[in-house]
């Protein structure tokens, strides 16, 4: 398709756009009395209209029926977590067992390396990806300490090549072939949150598993914005947030999954609680804790209904629309604000835009992380002033999500404007 950097022809776009009506759905903050361009749906998604209904039902029925809602609310509480089983499988490619919904994110991820990071006095290192999400790094450091490791030996980091900003893959593999039989764990972002470079999870985990070690991934940036086949790709475990490109709330609940080949084996430790007793059970209120199969049987403690509900709805929108016309629309979209960039580029002496995220189509989802060579931070602010939400990362790289779900084609022309504004202004 030949792009225009016209509103009509972004507005062309919009009506072509199967996916138009849900934009509708979403509330857009205002910025001088307009809906705001949204680029950061990748750290906070909006909040979907539909959400407060869901949340209104359970502060409802917790006032009629206090107590008795756990059993007798619409949708009883005791196993309100059921719900997602379903849809969740459908977004990460998944069986429903495989997927429940708990905690959040880092602590999900800590609970699964107690499952799944046993080192040995021969099989010991994880290898995860050069500058990770520091969560993730500080999750790390934490859990070879509690094991009596040394980081600098037991963390093996896949570094970028020097003057590159992304990770080749022929290094990734190269790094656990090199690590070899020392290997007990792989686990690295799906998507890397700096550059938006999507990794080849199928590989990698082969590529693991060739070694004998646990492949593991952090999906916070790749849940309900790439295409997952967690089940058919052999992965181990995973676990991401649904506050990103799952619009479920600040902070909220993360979903994990665990593959079917663990869900029998009763020699992986974990940190057990209530809710992963054997459901039928659950309430007699005996001493034995007796897993449910499943990925339930990593719940720990009776879950937060009230931040379930957000995410319920979220997951019944995806599984409306489905990931394949969200991807079909990513791309189209991602495509679109990339020549975009490249035409206020061309149209500015002086300007140099450096999109660092690659190039190649099944290495990148919906982010584009851009270089604004001799720009400041006072474009951001003019950005932020003038209703375009982006995020500014030091030195001068800015990070824009078209999320497929509610940005539009003309959002990019408007980007575009604005940004030339900014830059001609000296801003
Ligand atoms: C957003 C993000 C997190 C956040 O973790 P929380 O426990 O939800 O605060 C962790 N890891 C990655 C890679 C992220 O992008």
């Amino acid at each position: 398709m030949t792009f225009e950097n016209t509103r009509e022809f972004a507005r062309q776009l919009d009506a072509q756009d199967e996916l138009r009506k849900y934009r509708e759905e979403f509330i857009f903050p205002k910025v001088n009395g307009k809906e705001v361009v949204y680029f950061t749906g990748n750290s906070l998604g909006l909040q979907p209209k539909r959400t407060k209904a869901y949340v209104d039902e359970i502060m409802n029925d917790w006032a009629a029926l206090a107590v008795e809602g756990h059993f007798y609310a619409e949708k009883p509480w005791w196993d309100y977590q059921e719900r997602f089983a379903l849809p969740l499988s459908g977004i990460v490619g998944a069986k429903p067992s495989e997927v429940t919904v708990m905690n959040t994110l880092t602590v999900n991820l800590h609970l699964l390396m107690v499952s799944f990071y046993r080192p040995t006095a021969k099989k010991y290192k994880i290898i995860c990806e050069e500058k990770a999400f520091p969560s993730d790094q500080y999750m790390f450091q934490s859990q070879v300490h509690f094991h009596g490791l040394n980081a600098k030996d037991a963390i093996v980091e896949i570094k970028r090549r020097e003057g590159e900003h992304n990770i080749r893959m022929e290094d990734v593999l190269a790094k656990i072939d090199e690590v070899g039989d020392e290997l007990a764990l792989v686990l690295i972002g799906g998507v890397n949150y700096y550059t938006g470079q999507v990794f080849d999870m199928k590989t990698i985990t082969e590529a693991g598993h060739k070694h004998g070690a646990y492949v593991g991934f952090d999906l916070a940036h790749a849940a309900g914005n790439i295409k997952l086949n967690l089940h058919d790709w052999g992965v181990d475990f995973a676990a991401w947030c649904s506050y990103k490109y799952m619009n479920s709330g600040p902070g909220n609940v993360s979903g994990i999954f665990i593959h079917e080949a663990h869900h029998n084996n009763t020699d992986l430790p974990r940190f057990a609680g209530w809710w992963g007793h054997n459901k039928e059970r659950r309430f007699k209120m005996e001493p034995q804790f007796d897993p449910v199969r499943g990925a339930d049987g990593w719940q720990v403690s009776n879950l937060p209904v009230i931040s379930l509900a957000p995410y319920l709805a979220s997951v019944e929108m995806f599984a409306e629309v489905g990931m394949d016309k969200l991807i079909a629309k990513r791309d189209l979209i991602t495509a679109y604000l990339e020549f975009i960039l490249h035409e206020v580029d061309k149209e500015i002496e002086g300007t140099e835009f450096e999109i660092i995220t690659p190039e190649n189509k099944e290495e990148r989802a919906c982010q584009l992380s851009v270089f604004l060579h001799g720009q400041g931070r006072a474009l951001f602010d003019y950005l932020m002033k003038n209703g375009v939400i982006t995020d500014w990362r030091e030195p001068n790289v800015i990070r824009l999500a078209p999320v497929p779900f509610y940005c539009s084609f003309e959002d990019m022309y408007d980007f575009g404007q604005i940004l030339k504004q900014g830059i001609l202004n000296k801003a």
